[in-house]
């Protein structure tokens, strides 16, 4: 048994943008969903880190110290390993943003600051289904569980089940990794945030949540002493 650190399944994204409110922010936000966020500051640095590994998706301010947006845009452009490389670009309300429109840049998407996170979060997903549609559906079935993220609502055997959003992000989890065994860390980090305080042994009460609304005949939820938990299903 294996607790792999982190999964390879959550989309990996880099976020490049020097303000670093907002930088900490975005963290924070694609965190909770369930996304593997790095920061980076600076352009050059943004190439360095992208060359070492390559995000799923990088979201890029245009207006970055040193090296622009623009111009990491067109250096990834050019690049064999990365010219198909998901990029949303993040630019000022304004001439900015028909300046950058008006530019032939190679960003999949362009969100306009001051954005909501619902928005960015969206055109996100978007972006996701549209080049690596495993990572982004909106409709994941494991064994007789369906969970339906638009619509956050869950099936079992055909039986709506209802969570709290607590469990449904736990589920949500899991779901993406199936078998895969996190420990109480690992989910914590993936469904509370890496920035918020909370016990271990929440996680256990969440779980015991989970478990009963799932139904008690056929347990999809596997305990693994010392470990954590996993869904087998
Ligand atoms: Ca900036």
């Amino acid at each position: 048994m294996t607790i792999e650190t982190p999964p390879s399944l959550t989309p990996y994204i880099l976020v490049v943008e020097d303000e670093e409110s907002l930088a900490t922010l975005l963290q924070y936000n694609l965190e909770k969903e369930g996304y593997l966020i790095e920061l980076c500051a600076d352009g050059e640095e943004a190439l360095m880190m992208i060359e070492e590994r390559q995000p799923d998706l990088v979201i890029l301010d245009w207006m970055l110290p040193k090296v622009s947006g623009i111009e990491i845009c067109r250096r990834l452009r050019q690049r064999g390993a990365t010219r198909n490389l998901p990029i949303i670009m993040l630019t000022a309300r304004g001439e900015e943003t028909d300046r950058i429109r008006g530019l032939d840049t190679g960003a999949d998407d362009y969100v306009v600051k001051p954005f909501s996170m619902t928005e960015l979060c969206a055109r996100l997903r978007a972006v996701l289904r549209r080049i690596r549609p495993g990572l982004a559906e909106d409709r994941v079935r494991a064994g007789d569980i369906i969970i339906d993220r638009v619509a956050h609502k869950v099936k079992r055997a055909g039986e709506e089940i209802h969570l709290g959003p607590t469990e449904f992000r736990l589920l949500d989890y899991f779901m993406q990794h199936p078998g895969r065994v996190f420990s109480r860390e690992q989910l914590l980090n993936a469904v509370w945030g890496s920035d918020v305080y909370v016990e271990t042994r929440t996680v256990d009460v969440h779980i015991g949540r989970l478990r009963r609304a799932l139904g008690s005949e056929s347990d999809p939820i596997r305990t693994v002493r010392s470990a954590g938990y996993s869904l087998d299903i």
